[in-house]
């Protein structure tokens, strides 16, 4: 009798152990199905590089090959590098007027259906393996691509991943690629210990596997605690495999965007930032759009991850910068107090190039170092504070000033911003969006406004789209704001005449003094 009792206990128990066997053994395989896609499309946009080298060029190593390899390099960002050589390992040319020291790891393995043969190897000095796609040519001689076998785990996608006992992508002769965690989980996933998933690319000889251990997901799903983190960790990756996929599909290529940034398709949208005290413009900020030839004007959104994953993100961003100059020389000129807001990526506060970027675009200029603000969002953390700091102090040394964009979503705190040395904070438009009347408090707006004041930075709103929202604010001292209810970005034309009707003229300019000249 008492044993009955349980039964039911027991009963929802192993109701659940099913679902989450079943349900976290799903998100495991749409992991590792993504992973041989990713690697597929890699190799395939690989042969499809060498191809292309060897269509235009009439002789192996010739001026012309060697320019259709750096061609193909700047086009293929997972290509590492082109070798011709013999049977023998000698090697007659390769990119970057090099000798290329590599091992071989594998055998070469055929792809079904293609004249290409697929090995891996590994550069000297280097651990991470490519994928070398080889094309026999002539007798004795072959020209190989080298790319990064699976560009996605190189990424983000490998902190998503940080659950996961087990991960491997292998030849499916069994050559491992990459590997994470102990192959022997693979005998522990038939007792039941470990969830286990594997995929096999179609058009290529390589599969993907990977485990992670029940007991973990299991302890997850405990009522108390219905498995967020678990969820929230797949719902990332779920969120980029499909991002990747979407780009993918939509034919994004990063060759296309590479392609549209050459073409100047990469434009430069313009969305006034005004005074609410004055109803003046102060400013306004960058923000980008695809506009292809056929007309189609494409969002950020669509793109903008896949740029900062294939390295375009930085040439994109000065294109962009170039434009800027272009378009906005003379409003700044007019309007000395008129600012320029231009967003950044994190990858920008890694390299420090753009300290150069900015100074040989804007040197010189009609825009002067103190109109420009650069944007950095907190929605990611930054990786590399040391790096992060020395880029800040040196966009500082030359008078530009930086804001915190989206403030509040992210990872800052009172101590971060001081440290990085933000001037300026953008009020993210989710809080915006919780004020409803202007005389209901909104803490956490007032909160942001509070830090920001005890830390002397500049406020700017985002995302106004009412009447009552642009009153609270205002009630609140805050001067700078945007959003849809004053204009949405907008392309130069249209944003020039509304900025002539709106801009302060020269020092009869109404702004309130203390802000008008930063
Ligand atoms: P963000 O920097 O937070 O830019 C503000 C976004 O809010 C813009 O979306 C803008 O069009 C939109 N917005 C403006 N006013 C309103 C409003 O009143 N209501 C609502 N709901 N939205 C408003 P957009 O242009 O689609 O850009 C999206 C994001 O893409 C930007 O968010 C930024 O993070 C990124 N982005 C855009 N251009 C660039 C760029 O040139 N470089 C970099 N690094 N990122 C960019
Ligand atoms: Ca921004
Ligand atoms: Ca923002």
């Amino acid at each position: 009798m008492t044993l009955l009792a349980f039964l039911p206990v027991a009963a929802v128990d192993h109701v659940l152990d099913g679902y989450v066997k079943a349900r976290e053994t799903g998100n495991l395989q749409v992991l590792v199905d993504a992973i041989t896609h990713d690697a597929q499309e890699t190799v395939q946009d690989g042969v499809q590089s060498l191809r292309r080298i060897l269509a235009n060029s009439p002789s192996l190593c010739a001026t012309t090959f060697l320019q259709n390899v750096g061609a193909e390099l700047g086009a293929n960002p997972f290509l590492r590098q082109v070798i011709v050589e013999n049977d023998d390992g000698v090697q007659y040319c390769a990119a970057f007027d090099q000798t290329v020291r590599y091992r071989t790891l594998s055998e070469n393995l055929a792809i079904p259906g293609f004249t290409e043969t697929l090995s891996v190897v590994t550069l000297e000095g280097r651990q991470t393996p490519l994928l070398k796609i080889t094309q026999s040519f002539g007798r004795d001689r072959a020209v190989s691509a080298l790319v990064i076998a699976s560009p996605m785990l190189l990424r983000e996608a490998m902190s998503l991943t940080a659950e996961i006992d087990y991960l491997q992508v292998a030849l499916t002769s069994g050559t491992s690629i990459l590997l994470r965690g102990d192959a022997a989980v693979e005998q522990e996933a038939e007792r039941g210990d470990y969830l286990f998933a594997r995929s096999f690319a179609g058009e290529i000889p390589l599969k993907a596997e990977a485990a992670i251990s029940f007991a973990l997901v299991r302890a997850d799903y405990s009522p108390l605690d219905v498995g967020f983190n678990v969820v929230a960790c797949f719902l990332g990756m779920l969120t980029l495999v499909l991002a990747i996929q979407y780009a993918r599909k939509a034919d994004i290529a990063v060759f296309d965007l590479e392609r549209a940034i050459v073409a100047g398709e990469m434009k430069p949208y313009y969305q006034p930032v005004i005074n609410l005290k004055t109803g003046k413009l102060t400013g306004c900020e960058v923000l980008i759009r695809w506009v292809k030839k056929n007309g189609e004007i494409i969002p950020p959104g669509v793109f903008i991850d896949y740029a900062e994953m294939s390295g375009l993100a930085i040439p994109m961003t000065l294109s962009l910068m170039e434009q800027v100059r272009y378009d906005l020389e003379d409003i700044c000129r007019q309007v000395p107090e008129f600012k320029v807001s231009i967003n950044l990526f994190e990858g920008h506060f890694r390299d420090g190039s753009i300290v150069d970027d900015i100074q040989s675009v804007f040197e010189g200029s009609g825009i002067s170092y103190r109109q420009l603000v650069f944007e950095i969002t907190e929605r990611r953390p930054l990786d590399d504070k040391a790096a992060a700091n020395r880029v800040m102090t040196a966009m500082h040394k030359l008078g530009v000033r930086i804001a915190m964009d989206d403030a509040g979503t992210g990872h800052s705190n009172l101590a971060y911003l001081q440290t990085l040395g933000i001037d300026i904070i953008k009020i993210d438009k989710i809080f915006v969006e919780m004020i409803k009347d202007p005389r209901t408090p909104v803490p956490v707006i007032d909160g942001l406004i509070a830090m920001a004041r005890e830390l002397d930075i500049e406020i700017v709103a985002e995302g106004v789209e009412t009447q009552e929202q642009a009153l609270y604010l205002r009630a609140r001292n805050v001067v700078f704001a945007q959003g849809y209810l004053f204009a949405p970005p907008m392309k130069l034309s249209a944003f020039l005449v509304l900025a002539n009707a709106l801009k302060p003229v020269g020092h009869e300019s109404n702004l309130e003094p203390g802000f008008a000249v930063a």
